[in-house]
């Protein structure tokens, strides 16, 4: 063993008692251990071994997170120290000499050691696992924990009160909920665990691999509990191979020679430390960086060394104790990130940024004025580092008050002219002394300072600019101004003069009120009244109402009532008051008057708007759907602009934009469901609420008659265009003349009334709506379409075509097509793609090139068809579809593949006797497989997964509620999967595919209020992070399985999943540039992966919350298959990955707003052939099986039910 080691001192002079292994909890407290064996003894008289040089306490490696950690801190070490000294541990059972022991707090653990100078400790506790911290008299304290005391003795009563005391400060901490738990098992995210044994120790150990750090416990119990003997940290580590079996773990301090149980295990190990080796080394990569200036290496607060979080947008760097209760702050006021964790956030101006400013520059404006008896210090408790933080950053108590202070003009023009220079210190000061970051600069090209950074190539500026976007300035008044925005009471605004009113109303106003019906009134606004008066001769006023009580200001479009310019203002009695005048200067000016007496002082910005609505509202959204709050809203044209009760600016949501817009009537809540979030306005009177409502629909509706005033999907197509080409892709790509045969008239007109009234609410069903006037609504759409597809310069369109050269007609096109604007470019790209698909199917619908721009020429350019230039244009762009539009052929060709699909399918479901266009009969189970639950449902061909869940439902007479997230699942018994189906999911292809092991059931979805909250609360859906990753391997051919289950890196965006193996590397990823030579080990693309939960047992897969996922891909007309598995360490993160990856699969719309809605509209529909429980055709088959049971039923229905 002696020879192993490589750093040796002489052996302290204190005296021993006991040595690591054979400390008293270890041996005697348990009763498990028999015997200390001298053996025993020597190893662990190894751990007193230190370098000489080491003289001095040696305190960043002690320090420790991890057992149990909050998650987000798992990966820190270095925790400020607390406390430490000297203190006598009780004696082992059996003896009576107290134990020397130097001893450690922080905030994780109270850690002792056999001295000072040890790094390894022979005890590790975890302050989340003490309980109780107790004064036991006599010098003595007891620290209480689940299943074990701790005894203690000081040499005075002063050191045993200060320890007691601060180790019930460190307790009394508020915890993140983790640490409730009852076991302290600390590594959820471990590597590796197992037992190992040391050379030189009898038994053996109980060793955990997590992120970086190992974990040494006497046995699993310990491993529970969360007492373990030591923790090494793997940033000093070294693995060696030894021999078959053993390996060594090398530090500065100490060898580890560790021999596992079998090679594989050994190779396991090794691997699993390696990666754990990799880990503490890129962990220490951002904050080695921001260290490397001075002040950086101490808590802007409180002082402690190596501090390991920052606040981003504050530009100071502090220690995990003060991190919380920046935190406390909200990330309006202070962005807290860590300098390890949070490797992503760290861009290469931002740690540039740290490293300019520095602690040091950046205390120098927050700290300018800091009394010494306010000051913190590395020992202050949790109160006083809150009230200082408070202070310091929320209120911004003791800062430098720049020269500028409260000249709002000047503040924002030395803001402009800063942000052109290097300084970035001095754009701190002016931000946090009120600048406004969003100022006028006066130069229409670069509008904003952020603007001016950029042109002026200073990165730290726009970074520093960029961080603090949407801070909320110190504020002494704040922490009042928070709780009452909404009341702060208006200025007192004074205004007077006539007006013509009706008498007030307890309806809306739904029809023309003439001029007979107003009286001319002499109106005063006054101190928060307005009154009206006979005329201005009268001191009594005819009555009035207060500022307070109106809840809504509403401008009717000119020429709504008998006086041109009208004004409608609503009270929180549920009463309306009409205004108007011929003038509209006069009312402008009321209006102005009045929303300033009643919009509060936080929403005053609001007033700026030229809205034709504004007043307050309650709302939910995604992260706090219990309770409703108020906002402040107001409408403009189509953007709704709320002012939310926490957010310091405006947040805008584009009607025109919205997935889903509706109204539930019984409780009167609007809903709003927008990529990525569904807000529900909630009417708390009935009055004004129907007048927003009905405001809002209208601005989410067509708003006029131009391409870019219809209502739009995400990707600015209007949802006309995109809603026809999908219906006749789906079901007229065979229909032969489809865009050239006319279609019925007047049913043409309706379906085109239909979407010109609300797009979004017109669903084209098979069956209801036929090719033919679905093709010509597209058709007359585009050709009435205000400024056509092609805009101003259709002219130099058509006379591109005489351009004989191809290739430079060709350039000339692209050209003018990246000139059209952004809702033009889109539609005309989705067209021309659809066009390209009509005619490669030209066998099956006589719908040649030639032919569909003789058709779309004159439609798109809106001429008479007499020239053939119109046309010629279609055809060049169909003709040249992928160099025009840039179009990636892979993409084309899977869509191609697709639509073939389609075809195929619906061929082979031709309509026959019985069943209409190739329905299926499918059994599908309620709940759970057994027979009582079957069902045997008709399944036509566009039924989706929603439809065929409420058809379920219905037979079964099963009530539903709206948290009742009901669904249909694919269950795959071999495999031990399941995915439930995407609610638009069509159920008949999915059919198809099913296996032999697989089968539809429809139950509740446990996991999609969890995974819709999480949704609710992402800006942008994307993901990554660790999971275990484990790949079907094939041996021979046999379809044996191998390989196992490794840590690896996984990002997921909307367009890909990647995996990486080297994780150190990952930050790079930060800078563009680097991108390219950060490949992911492995890449696919989202579109093509199925993911299931579950993976089946016989893969032992090392949680319980994994996913088994299937890539399917053509490639060179080859189908290409993988199957592989990711493990996730929580349900929370299982869910995480399967709502992101559900998420962008489905464009962000995983539930239906309103599903109780839909479901009553499925329920309408005509349920003919329910045929109960007879069990009609068994659809568990092949393919072949099936389509021949289908044959069979469909030739004879009745055939199959003699047989029953
Ligand atoms: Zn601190």
């Amino acid at each position: 063993m002696a020879n192993k080691m490589s750093l040796m001192v002489p052996k302290e002079t204190k005296p021993r008692y006991n040595s690591l292994c054979s400390d008293d909890e270890l041996l005697d407290d348990d009763g498990c251990c028999e015997s200390i064996s001298d053996e025993r003894g020597s190893w662990i008289e190894d751990f007193s071994l230190i370098p000489s040089c080491q003289n001095s306490i040696y305190l960043p490696n002690t320090g420790h997170v991890n057992a149990p950690p909050p998650r987000e801190d798992s990966a820190s070490t270095l925790t400020p120290v607390i406390k430490m000294g000297w203190l006598y541990k009780n004696p082992p059972q059996g003896s009576l000499i107290y134990q020397h022991r130097w001893v450690k707090l922080d905030a994780e653990y109270l850690r002792y050691f056999d001295s000072e100078k040890d790094v390894y400790s022979k005890r590790i506790i975890p302050t989340a696992s003490i309980t109780g911290v107790v004064n036991v008299g006599d010098l003595k304290f007891e620290v209480v924990t689940h299943n074990r005391t701790f005894l203690f003795r000081a040499e005075s009563d002063l050191e045993r009160n200060e320890w007691v005391m601060v180790l019930k400060d460190c307790v009394g901490a508020p915890r993140p909920q983790t640490s409730l738990d009852l076991t302290f098992n600390s590594c959820v995210a471990s590597e590796m665990k197992g037992y190992l044994e040391l050379r030189g120790l009898r038994s053996k150990l109980y060793t955990v691999v997590c992120l970086d750090k190992v974990f040494l416990y006497k046995n699993t119990e310990d491993y529970r509990l969360g007492i373990g003997i030591t923790s090494i940290d793997m940033n000093v580590g070294n693995v060696k191979e030894v021999d078959r079996r053993a390996f060594d773990l090398t530090t500065p301090y100490r060898i580890f020679s560790f021999i596992a149980d079998t090679d594989q295990l050994k190779d396991q190990w090794v691997e699993a430390m390696r990666n754990s080796i990799a880990e503490a080394l890129s962990n220490y990569d951002v904050a080695e960086r921001i260290w490397s200036e001075p002040s950086n290496q101490m808590c802007a607060d409180c002082g402690a060394a190596k501090p390991e979080w920052a606040a981003i947008n504050l530009a100071v760097v502090f220690c995990k104790r003060c991190a919380g209760e920046h935190r406390g702050l909200g990330p309006s006021i202070s962005k807290v990130r860590s300098l390890k964790m949070d490797k992503k956030v760290w861009t290469e101006d931002l740690i540039q940024l740290f490293v300019t400013l520095g602690n040091e520059r950046a205390n120098q404006f927050w700290a300018a004025n800091v009394p010494p008896s306010e000051a913190l210090k590395v020992i202050s408790s949790s109160e006083e580092r809150r009230s200082f933080i408070t202070a310091k950053y929320r209120e911004g108590k003791y800062r430098r008050y720049h020269p500028l202070f409260g000249n709002q003009r000047e503040l924002n023009n030395a803001l402009c002219i800063n942000v052109q220079s290097s300084d970035v210190c001095e754009t701190l000061a002016l931000v946090f002394c009120g600048a406004d970051l969003n100022c006028d600069t006066g130069d229409p090209n670069l509008p904003s300072p952020i603007a001016l950074a950029q042109h002026h190539g200073q990165k730290l500026q726009v970074e520093f600019l960029t961080q603090n976007r949407n801070t909320e300035l110190p504020n002494s008044e704040l922490k009042v101004a928070i709780d009452t925005m909404h009341y702060m009471a208006p200025p007192s605004i004074t205004h007077n003069g006539f007006l013509f009113k009706t008498a007030s109303m307890a309806r809306p106003i739904t029809e023309k009120k003439g001029k007979e019906e107003f009286s001319r009134r002499w109106c005063v606004l006054n101190d928060g009244h307005f009154s009206y008066y006979e005329s201005d001769k009268n001191a009594t006023p005819n009555g009035g109402l207060k500022m307070k009580e109106i809840v809504c200001l509403a401008v009717n479009p000119a020429e709504t009532h008998g006086y041109d310019h009208t004004f409608v203002l609503y009270t929180d009695t549920e009463r309306l008051y009409l205004f108007g005048t011929d003038n509209p200067e006069t009312t402008r000016e009321w209006v102005k008057s009045i929303a300033k007496s009643f919009i509060p002082v936080g929403a005053e910005d609001l007033l700026l708007k030229d809205f034709e609505r504004i007043g307050r509202l309650r709302y939910k959204d995604g992260l706090n759907l219990e309770t409703s709050r108020l906002a402040w809203f107001c409408l403009v044209g189509s953007n709704l602009h709320i002012r939310l009760n926490e957010h310091p600016r405006d947040e805008t949501v584009d009607l025109q934009k919205l997935l889903e817009l509706s109204i539930q009537p019984e409780n009167e809540v609007l809903v709003l469901v927008e990529r990525g979030r569904t807000l529900y306005i909630e009417g708390e009177r009935k009055l004004d609420f129907q007048g927003w409502a009905t405001a809002i629909q209208r601005a989410a509706g067509s708003s006029g008659d131009t391409l870019s005033q219809q209502q739009l999907t995400e990707a600015n197509i209007p949802v006309i265009v995109e809603r026809c080409i999908h219906f006749t892709t789906q079901y007229g790509l065979t229909s032969e003349g489809i865009y050239r045969k006319s279609g019925v008239n007047s049913k043409i007109a309706a379906l085109l009334q239909e979407f010109r009234r609300d797009a979004r609410c017109v669903w084209l069903k098979e069956g209801e709506h036929q090719v033919d006037d679905v093709s010509n609504v597209l058709k007359r759409f585009f050709r009435d379409i205000q400024e056509g597809l092609f805009g101003q310069q259709a002219h130099n369109w058509l006379s591109t075509t005489a351009v004989s050269d191809e290739s430079s007609r060709v350039c000339q096109y692209h050209l003018l097509f990246s000139n059209l604007p952004r809702v033009n470019q889109a539609t005309l790209r989705a067209l021309v793609n659809h066009l390209y698909c009509v005619q490669r199917f030209a066998d099956l619908n006589q719908m040649n090139l030639h032919n569909l721009a003789i058709v779309f020429g004159p439609t798109l350019f809106q001429t008479d068809g007499k020239d053939y230039n119109a046309g010629r244009v279609i055809e060049d762009l169909i003709q040249h579809y992928v160099t025009i539009f840039d179009v990636n052929e892979q993409q084309l060709k899977r869509q191609l593949d697709e639509i073939t699909y389609i075809i195929k399918l619906r061929d082979n479901l031709n309509p026959k006797a019985g069943l209409a266009s190739g329905d299926f009969i499918c059994t599908v189970y309620l709940e759970e497989k057994k027979e009582m639950a079957e069902q045997h449902v008709k399944i036509p061909a566009t039924m989706t997964a929603a439809e065929l869940t409420f058809e379920i439902l219905d037979r079964r007479k099963i009530s539903v509620r709206e948290k009742d997230y009901w669904c249909c699942f694919e269950i795959n018994e071999k495999e031990e999967t399941e995915r439930p189906l995407h609610f638009q999911e069509r159920v008949l292809p999915i059919l198809h595919s099913l296996g032999t092991d697989s089968y539809l059931l429809v139950k509740k979805h446990f996991s999609m209020e969890a995974m819709l909250v999480y949704l609710a609360s992402k800006v942008e859906v994307s993901k990554h992070g660790m999971m275990k990753f484990r790949e079907e391997r094939s041996l021979l051919g046999l379809g044996l399985s191998s390989g196992s289950f490794n840590d690896r890196y996984f990002i997921l965006t909307n367009t890909s999943l990647r995996l990486y193996k080297e994780v150190r590397n990952l930050q790079k990823l930060q800078i563009p540039e680097l991108q390219c030579s950060n490949r992911p080990e492995r890449e696919w693309p989202v579109k093509c992966l199925k993911v299931y939960h579950g993976i089946k047992k016989k893969l032992r897969p090392p949680t319980c919350w994994g996913l088994t996922v299937i890539y399917e891909s053509e490639k060179h007309d080859k189908q290409e298959r993988q199957q592989w598995y990711l493990c996730c360490d929580t349900q929370n993160e299982m869910r995480e990955w399967f709502a992101t990856f559900l998420s962008i699969q489905n464009g962000g719309h995983v539930w239906p707003a309103e599903w109780l809605k839909s479901r009553a509209a499925s329920r309408s529909a005509p349920l003919e052939a329910r045929f109960g429980n007879v069990s009609l055709i068994p659809l568990r088959g092949s393919e072949n099986e099936m389509r021949n049971s289908v044959a069979a039923f469909t030739a004879d229905p009745l055939a199959l039910f003699r047989n029953v």
